[in-house]
């Protein structure tokens, strides 16, 4: 028997509206990332007459609900505006990463078959290198800073906007009805295609927004550095206008300006990968005074280092939530945060609890599968669902998951059992133990997972140790090929600047009273900087690469 409650369709349209009618008077602070441009600032009842403005024109220049309308832009308000016009007309929002190579990002504006593409004018010679390789696709240039009213006559999407009428264009038939297209990072494989819903992406927001997530109020003050392009920003732009907290948007600012964000906005919680918290932390440091407003980081997409989350609470009294998710979770799937049984655990235990990548969000399953096979990538079982391992935080398994914000099959693809069980979990593809209470500790990529002489070496293992020494500032560990063993270690490591240069010997002696012998890396190798993907991750197969050509 069905119940008999309102049948009442989850769309992003329900969130703009709510934005609009009960926070009309919070609203968005942009901000340039060259500092002698002026901040934008509007609420969101004019942001929110702003989109309906752009829905009518994506409607007018023929955007049919279906169509795919690609964005190539930093964090800035028309970004945001475009975040929600083009969804809430029924069309898939599909934003580029405007980090990749022009190759590999025409091959995905082909596979999407993007109708329009909306151009963040900073990045218009970048783009025309992909105008090369995609040939014409139909392109409006908006200015990435300033004001509208700072626009100049030639910007093509204020006219557009100054042109347009203010009437209801809405137009999404059913919840399920796709509403955005993110293409995985790519940091292990080639990237793929994930098709979210309108109601996949609002769940995803109920969910963030728990007191134990992300935790957004209406006081907070929301800072997603994570780039727009990435994972939907974590969902944070959907997240934030719903529990009616201001939104700063970065530009396409560095790290290295977090401070100075904070300290002109009064940021409370901001988001971004490790390698951006580590570079943000010297002038934090520095100028603690003025950004006493940060509260909370989110931080996620890689492992945060131990050392890294100690410093930011013990230092400077913000509050670390690591997290760990997929573009094909939406992308939040766990989260670390300290249990009420954790209070009286000594401050070193309570940091190696926030490393974890943590518990499930409510809404999320997760289960362990066996590992089997003794080649470089191993295999997980292929009936993996009758092969549940134990939560001991010991026994090492693939990690499968579940949830309304998962995807079921890639874009354009069907189900293939390398992806999805047979009984229609995802395979994350990550390696990791799951204790007791539910932490997930993740081991490893599949892929990434040394394996010599027949037995697994964990790089994040290896990485995270060294990381832990207070002479280094970043470290990537990878698997070479061997003649005897089949790989062996080689650690590539970043030391802090204007330290005492460290010994491989010491590195060894370190790593030697954590691991057994046939862990430690053969080879040391210094280097100034460690290769980064789009998304802000270290970027293996570059890594490797560079290190086979050192062999
Ligand atoms: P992508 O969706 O392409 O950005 O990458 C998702 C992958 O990033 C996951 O499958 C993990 O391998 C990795 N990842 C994300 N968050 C974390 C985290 N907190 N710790 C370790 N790995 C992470």
């Amino acid at each position: 028997m069905h119940g008999s409650m309102m049948n009442y369709p989850l769309t992003l349209a329900r969130i703009l509206e709510h934005a609009h009618r009960i926070h009309g008077d919070k609203g968005v602070t942009a901000c340039s990332s060259g500092s002698p441009e002026p901040k934008h600032r509007y609420t969101y009842a004019e942001f929110y007459c702003r989109v309906r403005r752009l829905a009518n024109v994506l409607v007018q220049l023929g955007i049919r609900p279906g169509d795919r309308v690609a964005t190539y832009a930093a964090n800035t308000y028309q970004h945001l505006e475009l975040y929600y016009a083009i969804p809430c007309i029924g069309a898939v929002l599909h934003p580029l990463n405007v980090r990749l190579a022009a190759a590999q990002l025409a091959e995905i504006v082909r596979e999407a078959e993007d109708k329009l593409i909306f151009v963040d004018g900073r990045f218009a010679s970048r783009f025309e290198g992909l105008q090369k390789e995609i040939g014409c696709l139909p392109s409006i240039f908006f200015r990435g800073s300033g004001s509208p009213e700072q626009a100049s006559d030639s910007d093509e999407y204020e006219a557009l906007i100054a042109a347009a009428d203010e009437t209801d264009a809405w137009d999404i038939r059913d919840e399920n009805w796709a509403m955005g297209l993110c293409y995985t990072s790519g940091t292990s494989g080639e990237p793929r295609g994930v098709l979210y819903t309108h109601r996949s992406m609002f769940l995803h927001t109920m969910a963030v927004n728990q007191a134990d997530v992300f935790g957004f109020t209406e006081a907070d003050v929301v800072m997603p550095f994570v780039p727009m392009f990435h994972a939907m920003a974590w969902g944070v732009p959907y997240a934030a206008l719903f529990a009616g907290a201001d939104l700063v948007l970065p530009g396409g600012a560095k790290p290295a300006r977090i401070a100075h964000l904070i300290a002109e906005t009064g940021v409370t919680v901001a988001a971004g990968v490790p390698a951006v918290w580590g570079q943000a932390y010297p002038e934090l440091r520095s100028r603690a005074q003025d950004s006493a407003s940060l509260r909370q980081i989110i931080v996620g997409g890689e492992a945060m280092p131990p050392r890294l989350i100690e410093a930011y609470e013990q230092e400077l009294g913000v509050e670390v939530r690591h997290a760990w998710g997929m573009t094909e979770m939406s992308p939040t799937g766990t989260l670390s945060m300290l249990r009420r049984a954790h209070q009286n655990l000594s401050e070193a235990e309570k940091w190696k609890v926030k490393a974890m990548q943590g518990r499930p969000v409510p809404g999320v399953e997760i289960r362990l599968a066996e590992v089997t096979g003794l080649q470089t990538a191993p295999t997980v079982s292929a009936d993996s669902s009758s092969a549940e391992l134990p939560w001991d935080g010991e026994t090492i398994g693939e990690l499968q998951v579940r949830s309304p914000w998962t995807v079921s099959r890639y874009y354009k693809t069907e189900p293939t059992a390398e992806h999805f069980t047979a009984d229609g979990w995802l395979r994350t593809g990550d390696i990791a133990t799951i204790n007791a209470e539910g932490y997930v500790q993740i081991v490893d990529r599949a892929k990434a997972l040394i394996r010599s002489g027949g037995e697994s070496i964990s790089s994040v293992a290896l990485e995270t140790a060294l990381m832990a020494h207070p002479q280094v500032l970043n470290a990537a560990v990878l698997g070479v090929p061997d003649e005897k063993w089949g790989e062996r270690p080689v650690a590539v490591v970043v030391c802090e600047p204007d330290e005492a240069e460290i010994k491989p010997a010491q590195l060894k002696a370190r790593l030697a009273k954590q691991f057994p012998k046939f862990w430690i890396p053969d080879r040391f190798i210094f280097v100034d900087e460690i290769p980064q993907t789009g998304v802000g991750k270290s970027d293996k197969r570059e890594i490797r690469k560079r290190v086979l050509e050192l062999s």
